[in-house]
Protein backbone atom coordinates (compact mmCIF):
# COMPACT_ATOMS: atom_id res chain seq x y z
CA UNK A 1 0.00 0.00 0.00
CA UNK A 2 1.49 3.48 -1.06
CA UNK A 3 1.78 5.99 2.24
CA UNK A 4 0.08 9.20 0.13
CA UNK A 5 -3.70 8.50 -0.76
CA UNK A 6 -4.30 8.51 -4.55
CA UNK A 7 -7.28 9.71 -5.45
CA UNK A 8 -7.96 9.73 -9.37
CA UNK A 9 -10.12 12.82 -10.69
CA UNK A 10 -11.18 14.10 -14.46
CA UNK A 11 -8.16 15.97 -16.09
CA UNK A 12 -10.20 19.29 -16.66
CA UNK A 13 -11.33 19.88 -12.99
CA UNK A 14 -6.58 20.14 -12.67
CA UNK A 15 -6.77 22.46 -15.04
CA UNK A 16 -5.26 20.55 -17.95
CA UNK A 17 -7.02 22.17 -21.16
CA UNK A 18 -8.35 18.70 -22.83
CA UNK A 19 -12.02 19.62 -23.09
CA UNK A 20 -13.79 19.79 -26.36
CA UNK A 21 -13.17 23.57 -26.53
CA UNK A 22 -9.52 23.56 -25.73
CA UNK A 23 -10.43 24.78 -22.15
CA UNK A 24 -10.89 23.39 -18.38
CA UNK A 25 -12.86 23.34 -15.59
CA UNK A 26 -10.22 23.89 -12.91
CA UNK A 27 -11.71 23.45 -9.77
CA UNK A 28 -9.75 25.42 -6.85
CA UNK A 29 -11.49 23.50 -3.76
CA UNK A 30 -9.93 20.40 -5.27
CA UNK A 31 -6.26 21.35 -6.50
CA UNK A 32 -6.22 23.82 -3.36
CA UNK A 33 -7.79 22.15 -0.57
CA UNK A 34 -7.85 18.47 -1.23
CA UNK A 35 -4.69 18.87 -2.80
CA UNK A 36 -2.92 19.09 0.55
CA UNK A 37 -3.97 16.08 2.03
CA UNK A 38 -4.65 13.83 -1.15
CA UNK A 39 -2.24 12.92 -4.42
CA UNK A 40 -4.50 13.26 -7.98
CA UNK A 41 -3.85 10.70 -10.84
CA UNK A 42 -5.41 12.86 -13.61
CA UNK A 43 -7.87 11.00 -16.56
CA UNK A 44 -9.54 12.16 -19.14
CA UNK A 45 -10.56 9.57 -20.96
CA UNK A 46 -11.90 11.59 -24.30
CA UNK A 47 -8.10 12.92 -24.77
CA UNK A 48 -6.61 9.03 -23.80
CA UNK A 49 -9.16 6.94 -26.12
CA UNK A 50 -7.54 9.02 -28.61
CA UNK A 51 -9.97 12.22 -29.52
CA UNK A 52 -8.57 15.30 -30.20
CA UNK A 53 -8.40 18.61 -28.58
CA UNK A 54 -10.27 20.91 -29.20
CA UNK A 55 -13.07 18.14 -30.71
CA UNK A 56 -16.60 18.29 -31.86
CA UNK A 57 -18.89 17.77 -28.62
CA UNK A 58 -20.69 14.52 -27.81
CA UNK A 59 -23.72 13.32 -26.39
CA UNK A 60 -25.07 9.87 -24.93
CA UNK A 61 -28.40 8.65 -27.15
CA UNK A 62 -30.56 5.56 -26.44
CA UNK A 63 -30.76 3.19 -23.99
CA UNK A 64 -29.68 4.97 -20.79
CA UNK A 65 -28.71 1.71 -18.96
CA UNK A 66 -26.30 1.45 -22.53
CA UNK A 67 -26.19 4.44 -24.25
CA UNK A 68 -24.26 5.62 -27.30
CA UNK A 69 -21.42 8.16 -27.70
CA UNK A 70 -22.38 9.84 -30.45
CA UNK A 71 -21.26 13.81 -32.23
CA UNK A 72 -23.41 16.38 -31.97
CA UNK A 73 -23.27 17.64 -35.56
CA UNK A 74 -21.28 15.09 -37.47
CA UNK A 75 -23.50 12.22 -35.80
CA UNK A 76 -20.13 9.61 -35.41
CA UNK A 77 -20.74 6.95 -33.26
CA UNK A 78 -17.83 6.87 -30.69
CA UNK A 79 -19.27 4.36 -28.30
CA UNK A 80 -16.62 1.58 -29.02
CA UNK A 81 -14.01 3.80 -29.03
CA UNK A 82 -14.44 4.96 -26.06
CA UNK A 83 -15.67 1.27 -24.51
CA UNK A 84 -12.46 -0.18 -25.83
CA UNK A 85 -10.40 2.24 -23.82
CA UNK A 86 -12.69 2.30 -20.52
CA UNK A 87 -11.87 -1.61 -20.83
CA UNK A 88 -8.45 -1.32 -20.55
CA UNK A 89 -8.09 1.95 -18.37
CA UNK A 90 -9.85 0.02 -15.42
CA UNK A 91 -7.32 -2.52 -15.57
CA UNK A 92 -4.10 -0.10 -15.26
CA UNK A 93 -5.85 1.60 -12.76
CA UNK A 94 -6.28 -1.35 -10.37
CA UNK A 95 -2.40 -0.70 -10.29
CA UNK A 96 -2.95 2.93 -8.97
CA UNK A 97 -4.32 1.83 -5.14
CA UNK A 98 -6.34 4.66 -6.01
CA UNK A 99 -8.93 5.62 -2.64
CA UNK A 100 -11.31 7.51 -4.49
CA UNK A 101 -11.82 9.69 -7.75
CA UNK A 102 -13.46 12.84 -8.66
CA UNK A 103 -15.83 13.35 -12.05
CA UNK A 104 -16.30 16.17 -13.88
CA UNK A 105 -20.68 16.64 -14.04
CA UNK A 106 -23.25 16.25 -16.71
CA UNK A 107 -20.03 14.66 -19.04
CA UNK A 108 -20.94 11.99 -21.20
CA UNK A 109 -17.74 10.41 -20.78
CA UNK A 110 -17.13 11.15 -16.85
CA UNK A 111 -20.56 12.13 -15.35
CA UNK A 112 -21.31 10.17 -12.46
CA UNK A 113 -25.03 10.75 -12.02
CA UNK A 114 -27.76 11.98 -13.89
CA UNK A 115 -26.19 12.66 -17.34
CA UNK A 116 -28.58 13.98 -20.10
CA UNK A 117 -29.39 10.82 -22.40
CA UNK A 118 -31.08 11.38 -25.09
CA UNK A 119 -34.20 9.73 -27.54
CA UNK A 120 -35.08 11.26 -30.30
CA UNK A 121 -36.20 15.10 -29.60
CA UNK A 122 -36.51 14.11 -25.92
CA UNK A 123 -33.98 14.07 -23.07
CA UNK A 124 -33.85 12.63 -19.48
CA UNK A 125 -31.09 13.30 -16.98
CA UNK A 126 -30.86 9.67 -16.07
CA UNK A 127 -27.77 8.56 -17.39
CA UNK A 128 -23.69 8.11 -16.48
CA UNK A 129 -20.85 8.95 -18.64
CA UNK A 130 -19.58 5.70 -19.92
CA UNK A 131 -15.70 5.94 -18.10
CA UNK A 132 -18.01 7.33 -14.97
CA UNK A 133 -20.03 3.82 -15.36
CA UNK A 134 -17.01 1.40 -16.33
CA UNK A 135 -15.48 2.59 -13.09
CA UNK A 136 -18.59 1.99 -10.62
CA UNK A 137 -19.01 -1.53 -12.55
CA UNK A 138 -14.82 -2.28 -11.96
CA UNK A 139 -14.75 -0.69 -8.21
CA UNK A 140 -17.98 -0.74 -6.89
CA UNK A 141 -17.14 0.24 -3.23
CA UNK A 142 -14.35 3.03 -4.53
CA UNK A 143 -15.30 6.16 -3.01
CA UNK A 144 -16.90 8.34 -5.98
CA UNK A 145 -17.72 12.00 -6.49
CA UNK A 146 -18.76 14.73 -8.60
CA UNK A 147 -16.88 18.20 -8.46
CA UNK A 148 -20.52 19.40 -7.98
CA UNK A 149 -21.65 17.74 -5.36
CA UNK A 150 -19.03 18.34 -3.16
CA UNK A 151 -19.75 21.98 -2.65
CA UNK A 152 -22.35 20.37 -0.04
CA UNK A 153 -20.77 20.21 3.29
CA UNK A 154 -22.42 17.00 3.99
CA UNK A 155 -21.93 15.12 0.93
CA UNK A 156 -18.44 16.56 1.49
CA UNK A 157 -18.22 15.36 4.94
CA UNK A 158 -19.02 11.64 3.92
CA UNK A 159 -17.16 11.69 0.85
CA UNK A 160 -13.67 12.68 2.58
CA UNK A 161 -14.57 9.76 5.50
CA UNK A 162 -15.08 7.12 2.87
CA UNK A 163 -11.42 8.31 1.24
CA UNK A 164 -10.21 7.94 4.84
CA UNK A 165 -11.86 4.14 5.66
CA UNK A 166 -10.65 3.13 2.27
CA UNK A 167 -7.44 3.91 2.22
CA UNK A 168 -6.62 2.07 5.99
CA UNK A 169 -8.94 -0.94 4.38
CA UNK A 170 -6.02 -1.30 1.69
CA UNK A 171 -3.92 -1.07 4.67
CA UNK A 172 -5.09 -3.65 6.25
CA UNK A 173 -6.34 -5.77 3.29
CA UNK A 174 -3.51 -4.94 0.70
CA UNK A 175 -4.02 -2.96 -3.00
CA UNK A 176 -7.59 -2.29 -4.28
CA UNK A 177 -9.59 -5.06 -1.55
CA UNK A 178 -11.15 -7.50 -3.26
CA UNK A 179 -15.26 -6.78 -3.00
CA UNK A 180 -15.80 -9.87 -1.22
CA UNK A 181 -12.72 -9.22 1.74
CA UNK A 182 -14.68 -5.34 1.96
CA UNK A 183 -17.90 -6.97 2.46
CA UNK A 184 -16.77 -8.70 5.10
CA UNK A 185 -14.78 -5.50 7.04
CA UNK A 186 -16.75 -2.75 6.33
S1 LIG B 1 -15.11 15.84 -18.41
FE1 LIG B 1 -13.76 14.04 -18.59
S2 LIG B 1 -13.65 13.62 -20.78
FE2 LIG B 1 -14.46 15.69 -20.56
S3 LIG B 1 -12.62 17.01 -20.69
FE3 LIG B 1 -13.00 16.60 -18.51
S4 LIG B 1 -11.70 14.83 -18.09
FE4 LIG B 1 -11.90 14.93 -20.32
Amino acid sequence: MTATIKVGVSACLLGQPVRYDGGHKHDRYITETLGAFFSFVPVCPEVECGMTVPREPMRLEGDPCNPRLITNYSRSDLTEQMLDYCCAKVRRLEQEELCGFIFKKDSPSCGLLQVKVYAGDESAKNGSGLFAAAMQRTFPLLPMEEEGRLHDPAIREIFLKRLFCYHRLQGFLGNTPPVELLHNHV
